[in-house]
């Protein structure tokens, strides 16, 4: 980094994420060039909400200048368009800060997924939010001049860039309060410099902004002639959008509005706009959005709420109103019952804020169970983007556990796919008539959900079962224990009976062959000894000779997998063991005399279980000595 000395002029690299976003920003949106304009007025617009709120606790930041405005002129001579905003403007600190680094972690890692595939990559970075850079889709320097607010004339900056690697920074003396950037067009961003074209942007992407953006625009006389004069004249409705009446907003601009709290490129899935008055006087807009942000399970990603308090924008990211596991909602609550001088702390515990937050949280809810009941196609959508946190609600939300149960979406033996598309209540609907319990699997992954030998009786019998291969499936079920009145039941779990599913002729021959059987489990008890908890027959398997289950109680397979792949001491599970009675191989351990050759027997079973289970053995050489020596044998 070299400075000159004029003026404090320096010159500065970009850090290195903010030059690849430059390329490609330049190189993958083209196609939607417009979107600069939206986002340096979203820009605008905000920095006038944060002087609003800072002038609350200090009104001379306004210095007489309180008419909070943004106003776009361009010169074609110049090649030039400026948007100028009065709002709370910058200090060379903050310029440093955010327009030469990208002040979000894991923004390394983001763009270490970009693809060298354009199309894709401009669907991500529409995720990421381009903000301030996007000025480069359509300039090929752009200059900045701001003030922040309550710094004295003499303590503007100025900072220009080319958009290539570095870029300049020095001090200036500026007039008027906040921040003027100046685009230098390219051949493509010429366009804009143009009366009617800037109209149709600023209608289209700025009407719902709460202050006037503002146009230059030529006198004419009563002939529609230009006199060569120039006035400024209003080009936006200038209400916030919601506090407009419902009726008389159009979805276009439900998702444009979204756009601009969201700075996401795509339509929202739905939304839901409310107005309430009586105990709680607030309005709320809430957005889903049709994509999960990137950062979604960054442990710092942001809430995408903002608070408003009587119009006014009070913060960003009011992660208090809404639950973690709804953090992917978009929008904004505007409250009438908060003090405007709410600060962060006072909202932790704040009666106001747990009841919007539980308002809003049913809000959601609903609005979700609507989608879901009226368009599949588009619950699915949301499921395959979001599902992932939703299944953290149960724990989460107690007070909404059954509603949020209702919500989600698994795979199962009914449909014949990966996809997670059942819900419990459809479930519930198909259950057997003696059936009482909901039924489950957990398991790495679907094919190994799918191919369980735990499934054998079900399939036979005609039982769903709910296949789970989500990692946070089995933490998960340690919370949803019933839905619809229905307990849940893993069926490798020591406590599945499915006897009641047995006819009466099914339930005799079991006994017989469970007491005929018995010395054949005291044999294996005897050579297996402490390496399992209970050795049993069983007949719920078909063409499996043996398995293994957990107590109910104890912790199961997957949760133990999961503990230890996050580093933590598990205690070994201890595994139950069942022989399938009916098997063929087992019939021929059975038929064995000689105790080493028995002993043989039970490793390769027990083996075979074991690897069914875990998809991998402790000692996998005494399993494989075992084979070996009974293939010698046979
Ligand atoms: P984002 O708006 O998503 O934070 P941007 O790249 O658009 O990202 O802007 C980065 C930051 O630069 C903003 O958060 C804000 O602090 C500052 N900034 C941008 N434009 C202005 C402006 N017109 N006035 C004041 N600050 C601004």
């Amino acid at each position: 980094m070299s400075e000159t000395a004029t003026q404090n002029k320096e010159t500065r690299g970009f850090q290195s994420e903010v030059k690849q976003l430059l390329h490609l920003m330049i190189h993958s949106l083209y196609s939607n060039k417009e979107i600069f304009l939206r986002e340096l007025i979203s820009n605008a617009s905000d920095a006038s909400d944060k002087l609003r709120f800072q002038a609350l606790s200090n009104a001379d930041l306004y210095q007489g200048d309180a008419d909070l405005s943004v106003k776009l002129s361009f010169d074609e001579q110049a090649n030039t368009l400026t948007i100028s905003d009065n709002g709370i403007g910058m200090s060379r600190e903050d310029v440093i800060e955010h327009l030469g680094t990208i002040a979000k972690s894991g923004t390394a890692e983001f763009f270490s997924k970009l693809s060298d595939d354009q199309s894709k990559d401009s669907q991500l970075i529409g995720q990421f939010g381009v903000g301030f850079y996007s000025a480069f889709i359509v300039a090929d320097a752009v200059t900045v001049r701001t003030r922040a607010a309550g710094l004295p004339v003499e303590q503007g900056v100025q900072w220009h860039s080319a958009g290539e690697g570095d870029y300049t920074i020095e001090d200036v003396r500026k007039e008027s309060r906040g921040t003027d950037i100046v685009l230098h067009m390219r051949e493509e961003g010429k366009e804009f410099l143009n009366e009617w074209r800037l109209r149709d942007v600023i209608s289209k992407y700025s009407d719902h902004i709460g202050i006037p953006v503002e146009m230059q625009t030529d006198v004419r006389d009563d002939e529609g002639k230009e006199t060569g004069e120039k006035k400024w004249e209003q080009v936006n409705k200038a209400q916030a959008l919601w506090t407009r009446n419902k009726s008389e907003i159009s979805e276009e601009e439900y998702q444009e509005f979204y756009k601009h709290v969201s700075h996401d490129f795509a339509d929202p899935l739905v939304w839901s706009h409310n107005r309430v008055e009586g105990k709680n006087d607030y309005t709320s807009l809430l957005y889903i959005p049709a994509k999960a942000p990137w950062d979604m399970f960054n442990r710092d990603h942001k809430s995408g709420l903002k608070l408003y308090v009587q119009r006014v924008f009070i913060m960003d990211d009011a992660e208090q109103f809404m639950p973690s596991y709804l953090r992917f909602i978009r929008g904004l609550i505007d409250s009438n019952d908060l003090p405007l001088n709410v600060s962060r702390e006072i909202l932790q515990d704040n009666k106001v804020t747990q009841s919007l937050r539980n308002a809003c949280t049913k809000r959601v809810l609903t609005m979700l169970e609507r989608m879901a009941n009226n368009d599949n196609d588009k619950y699915l959508s949301f499921w395959k983007e979001f599902g992932l946190v939703l299944k953290e609600g149960p724990a989460e939300d107690m007070s909404n556990k059954e509603k949020v149960a209702g919500l989600l979406r698994f795979a199962s033996t009914e449909v014949d796919s990966e996809e997670q598309t059942v819900g419990l209540a459809s479930y519930v609907e198909r259950m057997k008539e003696d059936q009482d319990k909901i039924y489950y699997l957990t398991a790495d992954s679907y094919a190994a959900a799918k191919n369980s030998p735990h499934l054998e009786q079900f399939k036979a019998k005609g039982i769903e079962v709910i296949l789970m291969f989500d990692r946070i499936d089995e933490w998960l079920m340690n919370y949803l224990t019933e839905f619809d009145g229905k307990q849940f039941q893993s069926i490798t779990k020591a406590g599945l009976d499915l006897s009641k599913f047995e006819d009466d002729a099914e339930k005799e021959k079991h006994k017989a062959a469970e007491e005929e059987f018995k010395s054949v489990v005291e044999r294996t008890k005897d050579y297996l000894g402490e390496r399992v908890k209970e050795v049993r027959t069983t007949f719920k398997l078909a063409t499996t000779p043996a398995v293994v289950v957990t107590d109910d109680f104890e912790m199961g397979t997957q949760m133990a997998k999961l503990l230890e792949a996050a580093g933590q001491a598990v205690p070994e599970v201890k595994y139950i063991f069942e022989i399938n009675p009916e098997h063929p191989l087992v019939k021929q351990m059975a038929d064995e005399t000689d105790e080493q050759a028995f002993g043989r027997w039970v490793e390769v079973l027990l083996g075979q279980a074991m690897l069914a289970e875990r998809g991998s053995l402790q000692d996998p050489s005494q399993f494989l000595g075992a084979i070996n020596s009974l293939l010698t044998k046979g």
